[in-house]
């Protein structure tokens, strides 16, 4: 099928972007199109006006906001609403500062919509059975949005609000996501999909951080989800590591926490099985990449 009519705007600049989502109350984004052109082509949306972001900083004209740019810092990566999958993937020093960042990159479709999504669109969207909204709200990243009206900073906890649903306006421009990195961390992903490169049944994020002077003790642990709950959410679950078997803990806070669906491809039972086999299996993955004091991977 193809989409209903539509005007289409390219702007040259962000504050041009902003005017005219601000003058247009049914215009949408256009970033890299992975989700939005297939939704347009089965008419689920018919937005009267598009808004393609993809001219700003294109060629000569200087990127003032850094929309294409992925920014590394002692505190996380900041990435611009321009950066390609691909890009934030291959980039080495945000690998350096959060691996987790290309651990899950890696299994965002096909390498051809990585080349063409960007992970800022992937929270944009804020699909539950997306990687990289359970990514930011694993590592308490941050979304920063602009309007006509002004700027403002929302935690990744409170972007996520339902299933497709994220805390932003029509007139709204998500300019950047920043994705937090805690000293000390270890963390691994891992995920079950049918075919490679297809949406995942379940995917698990895990972080863990241990105590500098005391390897036993653990000061953090958490796991999110993909596909497995309807919005993306962090589960603490430091508490289970105060105890010498954590694993009966474990299974009981993911128990209680996922609401797995059945569907043309899994039932609820088999997702809620991954579930919690991927959850050991990336928490115990975790524990041994953090780092010792020394620095050596354990
Ligand atoms: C065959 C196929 C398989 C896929 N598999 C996966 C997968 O396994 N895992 C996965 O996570 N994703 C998958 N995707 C989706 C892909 O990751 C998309 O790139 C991503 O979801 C959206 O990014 P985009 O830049 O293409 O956004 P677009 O499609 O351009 O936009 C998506 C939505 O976000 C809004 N939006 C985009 N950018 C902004 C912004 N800066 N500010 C405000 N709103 C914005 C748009 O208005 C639109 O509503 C798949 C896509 C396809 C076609």
């Amino acid at each position: 099928m193809k989409p209903a009519p539509f005007r289409y705007l390219a702007p040259r600049s962000v504050q041009e972007a902003l005017t005219m989502l601000a003058e247009d109350g049914e215009a949408k984004v256009l970033a890299g199109g992975q989700s939005l052109i297939p939704v347009l082509n089965m008419r689920l949306a018919s937005p009267a006006t598009l808004v393609d972001i993809n001219r700003i900083g294109h060629r000569q004209i200087e990127d003032a906001e850094g929309l294409g740019q992925v920014a590394v810092s002692e505190s996380g990566v900041r990435v611009g609403a321009l950066v390609r999958h691909a890009h934030l993937e291959a980039d080495e020093s945000a690998y350096q500062r959060i691996p987790l960042l290309r651990l899950a990159l890696s299994q965002v479709a096909h390498p051809a919509i990585r080349n063409r999504g960007t992970t800022v669109g992937s929270i944009a969207h804020a699909d539950p059975a997306g990687e990289m909204p359970a990514i930011l709200v694993l590592l308490k990243g941050s979304v920063s949005i602009a309007s006509a009206r002004g700027t403002r900073v929302v935690e990744a906890a409170d972007f996520f609000q339902g299933p497709m649903e994220a805390d932003l306006a029509q007139d709204e421009l998500v300019t950047h996501v920043t994705f937090t990195a805690t000293p000390g961390t270890g963390a691994a992903y891992a995920e079950v999909a049918r075919r490679h490169g297809d949406y995942a049944l379940c995917g698990v994020g895990a972080t863990v951080v241990r105590d500098p002077d005391n390897a036993d003790h653990v000061l953090d642990a958490a796991v999110s989800f993909v596909s497995t709950t309807p919005v993306p959410t962090r589960l603490d679950l430091t508490a289970a590591f105060t105890t010498s078997d954590p694993w009966p803990a474990v299974e009981e806070a993911v128990n209680e926490h996922i609401e797995p669906e059945s569907d043309l491809h899994a039932s609820a039972d088999y997702r809620r099985q991954l579930a919690l086999t991927l959850t050991r299996r990336v928490l115990r993955e975790a524990l041994a990449a953090t780092p010792t004091p020394a620095g050596e991977a354990r």
